[in-house]
């Protein structure tokens, strides 16, 4: 009858409607063989980047930082360390012990980078930066103390030396005009000499993935990858000197950051990147690059979730249709969302109270599954794309040793990483599927930034010292 006539268009519609959606997202989901090809591909960047003839050509730039080795336990004194970067800015007194007794404690004080310094002149940033070391000397009572400096800048950086970082590009939120192409290290010394009430021994310039590595290294020797997944992505590892040519000499390793945010900026990613990624693409502050960091950290998820809400809705899949303005808001999903909603103790009614407190109003029971769904498969691909990366990264490093067998250890920091409750196992389980030679151990780092550019400063001082005796 009727009925029964209406009933079956009603099933009918709701199906076509699943399909549609589950078309958008099967576009999100990546097959084992196209994460080989990922794997493959950043394989290749990783030796373009390291040859001198293709460096300039290459995506992914392999920087050298000059750190040749990971701490011998031996280091020891008292330092001054700033944290740039990151989700905060962050100024550290860190006591290095060496010897039986080793141990490093660390005193630290947050600090805001307004919105004006982040995206004002390069002046204006490091008066900014300065003001808060003098604050900081002040509160622990150093005022005027003269210590050695290590300065995680979590930016890609040329380096000629150890103390010496000229910014290449802004990258995450960053914007401030003057800095690029220049030395960070003389922008920071230039700054402190105009408030003329105090000096600082800059001794190192620290990517916050080498300042990682380090940090867990510290722990476990075996420990030669550092990675971040926060606001933004990247990694770093030990290479062997003999194929870093951007520095003289054959003997050893030297730390080299990958800056692998940028792979994807030539295209290598666009078979796998959706109308989604090139909409969060076109509206960041830097478009064009970054492509890889843009599907992975903290920064971007949330706007491609946006995106593919914002699509749904407009297909009338999702929010009955209505496109609220609050949808409409850049920035809206923070990773702390992406974390919550994913949550395996949540009730569905609680996902629901989460978008209604976005302001999200108008959803439904259904709206709430799907709204979760699409966080997971927007989490599942970062997390995978992440692991492909790395697994490139641990078979290089196996192949440089002849080995049919790695074990080895990646320190990992950064908010996604370690908020977020899915990311990390699937990451985990993609790399040991696609590198099944290597046995890679993932240790998470205490304050990794901050600490790691203490202990190789200590490290530096360490050589530095001993050269003088
Ligand atoms: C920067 C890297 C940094 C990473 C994680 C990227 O945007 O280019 O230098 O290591 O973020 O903070
Ligand atoms: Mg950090």
């Amino acid at each position: 009858g009727k009925g029964a006539a209406m009933v079956t268009a009603v099933a009918y519609r709701l199906a076509t409607q699943h399909a549609e959606r589950q078309r958008v997202l099967d576009a999100l989901r990546l097959s084992r063989e196209q994460l080989l090809e990922v794997k493959r591909r950043m394989g290749e960047e990783i030796n373009r980047g390291l040859a001198k003839e293709s460096h300039d050509q290459a995506t992914v730039k392999m920087l050298p930082t000059y750190v040749r080795s990971t701490p011998d336990g031996t280091e020891h004194g008292d330092f001054l360390a700033l944290d740039l970067g990151g989700t905060n800015f962050r100024v550290l007194l860190v006591r290095v012990r060496g010897g039986k007794r080793r141990s490093v404690e660390m005193h630290n004080k947050i600090y805001a980078i307004p919105q004006e310094a982040m995206q004002g002149t390069g002046e204006e940033l490091f008066d900014h930066i300065v003001h808060c070391i003098a604050d900081f000397l002040e509160y622990m009572g150093m005022k005027g103390a003269s210590l050695p400096l290590g300065f995680t800048f979590s930016f890609p950086c040329h380096q000629n030396k150890l103390d010496q970082g000229i910014l290449l590009k802004w990258t995450k939120g960053f914007k401030a005009t003057g800095c690029e192409g220049e030395d960070v290290v003389s922008l920071l010394k230039d700054a402190i000499h105009r408030r003329e009430e105090f000096d600082l021994d800059v001794v190192a310039v620290v990517n916050d993935t080498v300042g990682t590595m380090m940090t867990c290294g510290y722990e476990d020797p075996l420990c030669e990858v550092g990675l971040i997944v926060g606001t933004g992505t990247n990694a770093c590892y030990m290479e062997e000197m003999q194929n870093v040519e951007l520095v003289e000499g054959d003997e050893g390793r030297m730390c080299v950051n990958m800056e692998w945010g940028a792979f994807g900026d030539h295209g290598e990613l666009d078979d796998f990147s959706t109308e989604f990624d090139r909409a969060v693409d076109d509206c960041a502050n830097n478009p064009g690059k970054q492509r890889y960091e843009k599907m992975i950290s903290g920064m971007y998820l949330g706007e491609i979730v946006r995106n593919i809400l914002l699509e749904f809705t407009a297909k009338g899949l999702l929010f009955r249709g209505k496109l609220s303005e609050r949808l409409k808001t850049r920035g809206i999903f923070e990773t702390k969302f992406l974390s919550q909603i994913e949550s395996d103790r949540l009730a569905l009614r609680q996902v629901r109270s989460i978008l209604q407190h976005l302001g999200l109003t108008s959803s439904t029971c259904d709206d709430s599954i799907l709204v979760k769904e699409v966080c997971s498969v927007v989490a599942r691909r970062a997390a995978q794309l992440c692991g492909a990366g790395l697994a490139a990264v641990v078979d290089k490093i196996r192949q440089n040793r002849n080995l049919s067998e790695l074990k080895i250890t990646v320190g990992v920091d950064g908010t996604l990483y370690k908020l977020h409750p899915h990311f990390s196992s699937i990451m985990h389980e993609t790399v040991r599927d696609l590198a099944p030679q290597c046995e890679v151990t993932f240790l998470q780092s205490e304050d990794g930034s901050g600490k790691g550019a203490a202990l190789i400063t200590a490290v530096a001082c360490r050589i530095r010292d001993a050269g003088q005796r």
